[in-house]
């Protein structure tokens, strides 16, 4: 048989599975209507499916979803799904509910090899690159335990989305299918520690999708440290790489900063930045840390903060803040871990 999961192979080979069940070409489109468009994920339901049909898929496809290992939803309504894939490895996403919108922050690899010092899934290390099905996952599950289709789909999960790119490829690919979620390009983000080949490429590709690095300081000294990936791919190797992509694609890169006390929140620290700034089609997002166990890193001052922001501003920067979401359960920004044994909290 073509396919073994429904999201493993993009549609044509689901399209493909089902001729080989000895299914009308029809049944495809009914599959992906009661999943995609009514989030029903049980063939039992599929009431418009008849009933010898619905047996051969549900033998031919045991499971739509994976198991949840863990769902736990924080004061401020964000959701974390933490799921147990095959090989026993375990990935987190996130739901962030917002007054007009819903945004899914998903994972790309288990682990990271990048190893920024104020993010915990970097702790563990990379183990491995996941699948475009396993991404894909990721988002049927939040649908299925929020009931709402993401209007965001944001890749600041766990891992470097740029070190699996044909994955995420393939998994943008399915997401904006007009048979799958239809999402349009320009709601996806994706969010790069600064690879310079995956900018370069984000930049040739068709449609929308935006791009955020990770910045966090513009002196090479300081990311070295802080984001260690600087020492292959150097700021003025970054900017230039920013720079095309802004020429190529008109379009607005976000430069994100987590601001560390003492770290990179000072004058000088804010200065570098806009000039790291000058000449690119860019906005500062600024982040505050969210601390986990066992990080020495401290979370700017408002103050600091204050005053960095109004330099920017000073400068003609636009400049925003992200407000932290999920903090109690551990699903804010750099909190992820792909661990099981975080609390739990309904
Ligand atoms: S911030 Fe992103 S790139 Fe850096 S270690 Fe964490 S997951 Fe990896």
């Amino acid at each position: 048989m073509t396919a073994t999961s429904l999201f493993s192979c993009g549609f044509a080979e689901f399209q493909k599975t089902l001729a080989e069940l000895g299914m009308p070409a029809f049944r495809g489109n009914q599959v992906r209507e009661w999943i995609f468009r009514k989030f029903v994920f049980s063939f039992d339901e599929m009431t418009n499916i008849s009933l010898a049909d619905r047996e051969k898929l549900k033998a031919a496809f045991p499971k739509i979803l994976p198991p949840v290992e863990k769902f736990l939803t924080a004061s401020d309504g964000t959701c974390k799904v933490v799921l147990k894939l095959a090989d026993e490895e375990c990935i987190e996403a996130v739901a962030i509910p917002d007054e007009d919108s819903m945004t899914f922050c998903l994972s790309t690899q288990v682990g990271c090899a990048v190893g920024c010092v104020f993010c915990r899934t970097g702790e563990g290390g990379f183990k491995r690159n996941l699948s475009a099905e396993e991404i894909i996952l990721q988002v049927m599950v939040l649908v299925k335990r929020t009931g709402m289709k993401p209007t965001n789909i944001v890749f600041m999960g766990m891992g470097e989305p740029f070190f699996n790119r044909k994955a995420l490829y393939e998994a943008i690919d399915m997401l904006t299918d007009p048979q799958g979620l239809a999402l349009a390009t320009r709601r996806i983000t994706i969010s790069t520690s600064g690879v310079i080949e995956g900018i370069a490429e984000l930049a040739g590709r068709p449609g929308e999708v935006n791009l955020a690095v990770s910045l966090h300081v513009a002196d090479d000294a300081c990311r070295n440290n802080l984001v260690p990936i600087n020492k292959k791919y150097p700021l003025a190797r970054l900017k230039e790489a920013i720079a095309d992509y802004c020429t190529h694609t008109g379009r607005r890169v976000t430069l994100e900063v987590v601001m560390l006390k003492n770290i990179n929140d000072q004058f000088n620290d804010a200065m570098n930045l806009i000039n790291f700034c000058e000449g690119l089609i860019a906005h500062v997002n600024i982040v505050r840390f969210n601390h986990f166990p066992g990080s020495d890193y401290e979370p700017s001052p408002a103050n600091n903060e204050k005053e960095f922001r109004k330099t920017l501003k000073k400068a003609g920067i636009t400049v925003t803040v992200r407000r932290s979401r999920g903090q109690e359960i551990l699903a804010a920004c750099g909190q992820l871990a792909g661990k099981s044994d975080d609390k739990e909290k309904k």
